[in-house]
């Protein structure tokens, strides 16, 4: 017998038809003799229907009272998926995020899981009883309902099975795993088997969107072995197999490539502060007021001084904090003393991501080298030890993510002959 953690994306709960579908899957799992707990999402687009309603209702809702009317999408299918099993003679009910509870920080909208309480669900699981608990809410302290961010039922699930020290915590998704690079753009890129925490962050925040990031951060800190797969179904009702979320020492030297996937990101903008005093001081009398405002800034690039004394600074933050960042510097140009405030939002980052570059030279040469050959400009860069970014412009995408993919050797072979 296992344990194990099931959740599901909103477009297998998207009526009722998909989630008899996704009670038949969850009897499987439970008559082959497992404890079962099921994360659900809200139904796909549902969610958005709630927080446009908050915003149409005042443009300054209350954060506490947007997670009371967003949060009840996942109880809807919490409380439908429990009476579809009921219904094929599963035994089983729905927990809400209070009722376990599962408690997080007061951060409304976007809150962290803090602990939670399994007690009651054990001796539930223990009794023969499928568990059912919405994704993405929780309850802070004050006994208020909250909500842990969009996309935040991928972390539901994470933090279930490390509640619960599940053995496995299967992620059922629209897509059938996790793939070397957008398949949309390069149809030779290949499903991975597994790919190792690091690179799945890695990956997830550079605009891999299979899962949220933050849940990919907690399956490494607890150690739960996540794999994605489809929620679509062959004819005997079986998923293949999909991909498998574990840390590096599972994956052994024959499998490893060089670099494991090619992302992209367009939702990012570059800022440009023009002649900054070149002194000590200067990066942080720009860097600081951005900080203090939560903008997250990525890529950071200072020039080398002009003879007059003064330097350009460029960087990245998401598109949708450029209004904020402007307003941040036009607050702060004495303070600065910089002398234009250039933005522009025709700017894509793309990353290359693998392991094998700690113990390997020459990836970001190689990097470079394909982009120049193709005339693709770069415009800034940044590296971790697992990963390459580039700053090119926005048209330019496809074709960069499509000859890195073929350059670092990605490419299914052909297997039409
Ligand atoms: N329903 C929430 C959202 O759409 C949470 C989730 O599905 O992960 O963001
Ligand atoms: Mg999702």
């Amino acid at each position: 017998m296992a344990r194990i953690v099931m959740k599901f994306g909103g477009t297998s709960m998207a009526g009722i038809e998909r989630i008899r579908n996704v009670a038949m899957r969850v009897k499987r799992e439970a008559e082959a003799g497992n404890q079962v707990a099921v994360v659900v999402s809200a139904m796909a687009g549902e969610t958005d229907r709630l927080v446009n309603f908050c915003r149409e209702a005042s443009s300054l809702y209350d954060p506490r009272e947007y997670d009371v009317v967003v949060s009840s999408g996942e109880q809807i299918t919490a409380g439908l998926l429990a009476i579809a099993l009921q219904s094929i003679g599963v035994k089983a009910r729905s927990w809400l995020g209070w009722q376990l509870p599962i408690r997080t920080s007061d951060g409304h909208a976007s809150a962290r899981i803090a602990d939670i309480d399994t007690v009651a669900l054990d001796a539930s699981l223990a009794a023969g009883e499928v568990a059912v608990i919405p994704g993405f809410q929780g309850l802070a302290a004050g006994e208020r309902v909250t909500t842990l961010g969009r996309g935040g039922s991928d972390t539901s699930a994470v933090a279930m099975a490390a509640a619960m020290k599940a053995d496995r915590c299967d992620i059922y998704t629209d897509v059938d795993g996790v793939y070397t690079t957008d398949p949309r753009i390069v149809p030779r890129a290949r499903k991975l088997k597994r790919v190792t925490y690091e690179e799945m962050l890695e990956l997830a925040s550079v605009g891999a969107k299979v899962l949220q990031t933050r849940s990919v951060g907690l399956a490494m800190k607890e150690k739960v072995r996540v794999q994605v797969l489809s929620s679509f179904v062959d004819a005997d009702g079986a998923s293949e197999p999909g991909t498998l979320i574990v840390g590096e020492e599972e994956i052994d030297d024959m499998e490893r490539q060089l670099i494991t996937g090619v992302a992209y990101d367009k939702n990012e903008a570059k800022i440009t502060l023009t002649a900054v005093p070149d002194r000590p001081g200067a990066v942080a009398s720009i860097f600081t007021p951005l900080a203090e405002a939560n903008i997250n800034v990525d890529m950071i690039v200072q020039n080398i001084a002009h003879s007059t004394g003064s330097t350009d600074v460029t960087f990245t933050a998401p598109q949708a904090e450029l209004a904020r960042v402007l307003d941040v510097f036009e607050k702060q140009r004495e303070a600065i003393g910089f002398e234009q405030l250039l933005h522009d939002t025709r700017v894509s980052k793309v990353s290359v991501v693998g392991v094998g570059m700690r113990s390997h030279a020459g990836v970001a040469a190689t990097m470079f080298k394909t982009l120049g050959d193709r005339g693709i400009n770069v415009q800034a860069i940044t590296t971790s030890e697992i990963k390459v970014s580039v700053l090119i412009h926005e048209d330019e995408t496809e074709l960069a993510v499509r000859v890195l993919h073929t350059a670092y050797g990605l490419d299914v072979e052909d297997t039409a002959a």
